[in-house]
């Protein structure tokens, strides 16, 4: 399953989740719970992240195959490209396609934060564009890369970010899957960009919900996006340290955004799930009631 061919023939949008390995055996126990719940919401396809510098990579590759084999489930293999060398790139590559895998998501990853101590390979690429083409020119994948609605922290400017988004489109990217934005309109603002400068191809808003006010500033500082007014409001109205308030704000919040999207013809809702499973179910659970999944 070529995910642009889901976008081209379905009537509806999509619904996706995003899954890293658990990085413990403690965990696997709760993550296959997770998967075995998200699963049974028919999912049409899953992704699987990839730790830079081939951090993840077995883990990864384990739990590809788990998504394919054993449940069935159409897969995006995220490949994240800084400190490998071309051999190791193909290495991984011929093993998701021995897999079955046929969409693979080109990134560059995060050098300093997930490769500490790595030592990069000196044929390394730069960007995900570069591997873009590496792949391209190899293999017969579908492939995406990531989109950036507030600007990737290190460009010089989110013009320049977007002329490297057009370059990844330009390199064989037939999709994009955009970050995470907590005020919708930063995402409508994004693809308008986009379209204005001649990016044609679909771009599938991530959405990830406020799991909790630690999580939320992590994630957003890791990543430069911005907390919306609303939810600076909304959480600051919630008592102190009241965890099931702080989820249940989150869930709201995100059927919210999910509704916002779904009403301007998004092509489907990519659920950050951080491998847990209450919320992407009650939230998706919400948009299938409202008749938007
Ligand atoms: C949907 C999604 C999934 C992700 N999954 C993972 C994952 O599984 N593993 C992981 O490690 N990280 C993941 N990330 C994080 C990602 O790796 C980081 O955001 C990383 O810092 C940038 O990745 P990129 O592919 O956008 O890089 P690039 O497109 O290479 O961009 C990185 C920076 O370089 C600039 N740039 C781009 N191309 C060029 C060029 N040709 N010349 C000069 N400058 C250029 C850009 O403006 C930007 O500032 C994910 C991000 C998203 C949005």
């Amino acid at each position: 399953m070529r995910v642009t061919d889901l976008w081209t023939k379905n009537a509806r949008p999509t619904l996706s989740f995003e899954f890293f390995p658990p990085r413990s055996e403690k965990d696997e126990a709760s993550f296959a719970k997770v998967v075995d719940t998200l699963a049974e919401l028919k999912p049409d396809f899953v992704s699987v992240t990839f730790g830079a510098g081939g951090s993840s990579r077995e883990g990864s590759y384990q739990l590809v195959k788990k998504l394919i084999q054993e449940k069935e489930l159409g897969v995006i293999a995220y490949l994240a490209a800084y400190g490998l060398g071309p051999d190791e790139i193909c290495s991984i590559l011929d093993t998701y396609a021995d897999l079955g895998v046929e969409n693979i998501l080109a990134l560059r990853g995060d050098p300093p934060r997930a490769t500490e101590g790595l030592t990069p390979h000196p044929e390394s690429l730069a960007h995900a564009s570069d591997l873009l083409h590496f792949i391209k020119g190899r293999y017969a994948f579908c492939l995406g890369g990531a989109g950036h609605p507030e600007g990737h922290p290190e460009a010089a400017s989110k013009a320049r970010d977007l002329d490297y988004l057009k370059l990844k489109v330009a390199n064989g990217a037939e999709f994009i899957i955009a970050n995470f934005v907590y005020d919708t309109r930063l995402f409508f603002d994004f693809v308008e960009r986009c379209r204005a400068i001649g990016i044609g191809v679909p771009i599938l808003p991530g959405v990830m919900p406020i799991y909790s006010v630690k999580l939320l500033e992590i994630l957003t500082k890791t990543c430069g996006a911005t907390i919306g007014e609303e939810v600076r409001k909304g959480l600051a109205a919630l008592p102190a340290d009241d965890t099931k308030a702080v989820a249940e704000f989150g869930i709201a919040f995100a059927i919210k955004q999910c509704r916002e999207l779904l009403e301007q013809g998004v092509p489907g809702i990519h659920l950050y799930t951080m491998d847990r499973s209450a919320a992407p179910l009650a939230i998706v659970n919400a948009l299938k009631n409202e008749k938007l999944l």
